[in-house]
């Protein structure tokens, strides 16, 4: 678990050129967490968990993400407003400012790794400007054992340093903060921000590259579990969709939240060592592993407390986006290592603002070929009074702000990979019941767990042998009954109570599909084709 004792190991940072700085190596997190107080404009909420501002950025800065373009990653990247590319020579006068600036002051570094696999561990150095970013690192990614730093060689290095500032003009960036991935140097750089997400995603990022490209394994944005029947449950799905929440189940062990590898032996291993939930409106009776989580060595990050420093989770003066980390040792039934195999259920959560894809439905394979290229989700047109329309977002593989590669390369991973093992694949709107936004309400957590249980479990098949229903719009099969949900919940159509509204508002989101999807014609099959919407 690596432990809490003080390493006595000394590290130097010379070869970045920081010569002046004191170096706080491999600080435990309650030492960090202390800093972090006294120093660093941490609080304490009333049980001792650690309170964080992130400052100007609240969340990750799609646009000022960038990979350094080179011989390693010229003729595989797909480039765009994607992955922008960002010059070799650039990068390297960059680095220097950052490590100028980083040189003389307190620093704070750990070395950890990521992929909880042992034949894909991936080492990596973390070195921050603040100490609660470091620990963040500590939570986040796998935690060596302190005999294992003697002999530990760092592969990739994140330089994380939230206060420096670009200067557009002269940097190449678009503006003051940034996220460059260079892969021949084998660095990611972060500055401008403190968004801790970031750290994370970065590599999360650089493994999308390294493991199709180099080690045969599909990277997924998404979460796994593993029942007491040894069968793992794999849950892609954009932000806000469901993945920590419903991979979070006290009846099935968790292997991780939200980045994991899928290898040609039909393992299934989490690249992390622990959790990033977000924390709005978060109750202790819907998700109380959660809750628990949330004691000291936990993060918060952007809430606000009450005057008693209990956390006020309805609170989102700051963001709507306020977070938990943890590490996942934090949660009481997890996978240990954090690795599973036998995938049999493959769920594509979708919050579905429109309200008109089913609560749950099951996918032919060239329908989940077609979802997955797709990536759909929908937003909520922010809080301003009057603005009730979702707008549909669509996000290939369900994560395109950290594939590095073209959307077909991981879409065919997954098409090979679920040919191979036979696994179910569901579609979830864990979104809007009852009608769009602002007219229906979000599906019931309880049943949106339900309907997950009865799909793996088997009794959703029993129950609906042969007895499916091809949605006359979307084309998918729609269970009739569910065990422990009212029959009416399963069909959008009838709990909107107005047809004519909701076959408006379905074909307004084939619409959107056919939109997106244009662009990906050209790669995909006939079979994919033929797992569009029916009404196209
Ligand atoms: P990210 O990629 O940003 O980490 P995520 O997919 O892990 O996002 P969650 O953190 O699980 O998303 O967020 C889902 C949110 O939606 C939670 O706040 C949860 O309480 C809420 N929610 C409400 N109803 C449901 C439902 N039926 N199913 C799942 N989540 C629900
Ligand atoms: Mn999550």
């Amino acid at each position: 678990m690596g432990s809490n004792t003080l390493v006595t190991k000394t590290i130097s940072l010379e070869e970045w050129g920081i010569k002046n700085s004191k170096i706080n190596y491999q600080l435990p997190p309650a030492e960090l967490q202390k800093i972090s107080v006294a120093s660093y404009d941490g609080k304490e909420t009333a049980n001792g968990t650690l309170a964080v501002n992130t400052g100007e950025f609240t969340g990750r800065s799609p646009m000022d993400r960038f990979i350094v373009r080179d011989e390693v990653t010229e003729d595989k990247v797909w480039w765009g407003n994607i992955n922008i590319p960002f010059e070799a020579d650039k990068f390297d006068t960059l680095l220097n400012k950052v490590t100028s600036y980083l040189d003389g002051k307190d620093i704070f570094v750990r070395d950890a790794y990521a992929c909880a696999h042992q034949d894909y561990r991936l080492n990596i150095r973390v070195i921050n400007e603040y100490p609660w970013s470091n620990m963040f690192a500590y939570n986040m990614f796998l935690r060596p054992e302190n005999e294992e730093l003697e002999s530990f060689t760092p592969e990739w290095t994140v330089i994380n340093a939230p206060g420096f500032m670009a200067v557009p003009d002269q940097d190449g960036t678009r503006q003051h903060n940034f996220a460059i991935l260079n892969f021949s140097r084998k660095i990611a750089l972060i500055g401008g921000t403190g968004y801790t997400g970031e750290i994370k995603k970065g590599i999360f990022s650089a493994l999308n590259f390294i493991l199709p490209v180099y080690k045969d394994t599909l990277p997924m944005h998404c979460s796994a579990n593993v029942g007491k029947d040894g069968n793992t449950a794999i849950f892609f799905g954009l932000s806000g969709t469901g993945k920590t929440t419903l991979s979070t189940d006290p009846d099935r062990a968790l292997i991780g939240d939200d980045e994991h590898g899928w290898t040609s032996n039909n393992d299934v291993f989490n690249f992390e060592g622990g959790c990033y939930a977000k924390v709005i409106n978060l109750d202790a009776e819907g998700e109380p592993e959660i809750y628990n989580a949330i004691k000291p060595g936990a993060i918060l990050e952007n809430v606000i407390l009450n005057a008693d420093k209990t956390v006020d989770f309805k609170d989102t003066s700051i963001t709507q986006n306020t977070r938990v980390s943890y590490p996942i040792f934090h949660i009481d039934n997890i996978k240990k290592p954090s690795v599973g195999d036998n995938p049999k259920n493959i769920f594509f959560l979708t919050a579905d603002a429109f309200g008109v894809l089913p609560p749950i439905s099951k996918l032919t394979p060239g329908q989940a070929a077609y979802h997955f290229i797709s990536g759909y989700t929908a937003k909520v047109a922010g809080t301003e009074a009057g603005i009730t329309e979702p707008v549909p977002s669509f996000s290939a593989c369900f994560g395109a702000p950290f594939m590095p590669l073209h959307p077909t390369k991981y879409a065919e991973m997954l098409s090979a990979k679920m040919k191979e093992t036979g696994v179910n694949v569901w579609l979830v709107n864990t979104g809007w019941t009852g009608g769009p936004y602002g007219v229906g309400s979000r599906m019931k957590l309880k049943y949106t767990r339900a309907m997950i249980t009865a799909a793996m479990d088997g009794s959703l098949e029993a129950a609906n042998k042969d007895n499916y229903h091809v949605h006359s719009v979307f084309g998918v099969a729609q269970p009739r009954t569910c065990p422990n949900v009212p029959t009416d919940v399963l069909s959008p159509r009838a709990t909107w109570k107005n047809d004519e509204g909701y076959y408006a508002t379905a074909s307004k989101l084939t619409n959107a599909f056919r939109d997106n999807f244009k662009q990906f014609e050209e790669y995909a099959s006939s079979e994919i084709m033929a797992g569009a919407p029916l009404k196209y």
